[in-house]
């Protein structure tokens, strides 16, 4: 059975000889000495501020929306994982959905300005499958109308943006580590904020809003462990390897489909990319049911990455037309994508893709 994605594991002896530190530090929690070796590391690695650890990627992006108080309606995207636009509602505010870009599948700046209203109160965009928004018009647009700007960045490990860490861009942006996703630390994730001021508070809430006996705020326990930790430091030694590799299997992949009949998202020459994802979109959703159906006979298991668009979810009560995410998410697929994919399989997989277009 081959799926969408498989974990890479580091090796083995590197991962037990960090356990066995923590055998001897006895720490396990309450930021550790290797969550702030982690943190200093990716810091280094991805060139950007020093990030906050947390426990997954979805608790990153509760914490943002709760370090600005916001309320009201945020401005989001509805091609992205359900985690986007479920922790808006979670945290007691509205999801508003503005349609895509055809080509970046992410937000399409033009389409953000016409839902703002009195109650707006930030945009919360995903740099989907590591390609970058519209960074400079949504900043114009924040600027304008004095809204603050939080990018999930949960597939953007590694990804630069006019030679800059995708990161740095908005106020806050927060990532996965989730064993799913291109850099990982089992579950885990992380929340980047250049103001000092901003970090402080976010580090406040995610540890109960106390430091040791003096109490300031409602907090949560968004903490991560040392467990964890140990893990993100072996993967991320192998990171360049691990970029490397995705990059061989997407240009094969990119040489064997018949890429005259389905589309990929495009991706610009300022963006340095991570290769997180192997998004194909078909002419119609008929052929994308007939391209999974002949895959998954061969035990391929591709995703419907990202189906539904969000915003036909009945649960949020919204009512928001979006026909550019809601016929891309009805025919696209993420192909079987990882960097030990071996090249047989590719080539089998390709063929079966390009005999049902
Ligand atoms: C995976 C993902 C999340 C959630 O991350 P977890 O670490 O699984 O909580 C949020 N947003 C997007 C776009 C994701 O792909």
């Amino acid at each position: 059975m081959i799926f969408v994605t498989k974990t890479y594991l580091p090796n083995k002896e590197t991962y037990v000889e960090k356990i066995n530190q923590i055998w001897d530090s006895h720490v396990l929690t309450n930021r550790g000495p290797m969550v702030l070796e982690l943190e200093s590391k990716i810091s280094d690695f991805l060139e950007t501020s020093l990030p906050l650890f947390v426990s997954n990627g979805t608790i990153a992006l509760q914490l943002a929306i709760k370090a600005f108080e916001l309320e009201g309606e945020i401005i989001t995207t509805p091609f992205s994982y359900v985690a986007t636009s479920s922790s808006i509602f979670w945290e007691g505010c509205k999801p508003i959905f503005a349609d895509i870009c055809k080509s970046s599948l992410c937000i399409n700046p033009e389409k953000i300005e016409a839902l703002i209203t009195k109650n707006t109160s930030a945009i919360l965009a995903t740099h989907v499958f590591g390609i970058p928004c519209d960074v400079e018009k949504i900043e114009a647009i924040a600027q304008k109308h004095n809204l603050k700007i939080i990018y999930d960045a949960a597939h953007s490990f590694g990804v630069k943006l006019n030679g800059k860490s995708i990161f740095d861009y908005g106020d806050i942006s927060t990532c996965s580590f989730h064993a799913t996703k291109l850099f990982h630390t089992g579950e885990g994730g992380a929340i980047f904020c250049k103001e000092d001021e901003l970090m402080k508070k976010i580090k406040l809430l995610h540890s109960f809003g106390h430091i040791v006996d003096d109490y300031y705020t409602v907090g949560i326990n968004g903490k991560n462990s040392e467990l964890h930790a140990a893990m993100g430091l072996c993967v991320l030694a192998d990171m360049d390897i691990i970029l490397e590799k995705r990059k061989i299997v997407a240009s094969l992949y990119n040489s064997l489909l018949n890429l005259e009949k389905l589309k990929k998202p495009t991706i610009n020459e300022n963006v340095q990319y991570n290769y997180a994802y192997y998004p194909i979109i078909l002419e119609s959703e008929a052929i994308m049911t007939k391209v999974r159906n002949a895959l998954i006979k061969n035990d391929i298991m591709p995703r419907r990455y990202f189906y539904p668009s969000l915003n036909t979810l009945s649960f949020y009560n919204t009512n928001f037309q979006c026909p550019v995410s809601e016929s891309i998410s009805s025919r696209i697929l993420c192909l079987p994508y990882y960097p030990d994919l071996e090249p047989e399989n590719i080539n089998r997989i390709a063929n079966i893709v390009n005999q049902n277009l």
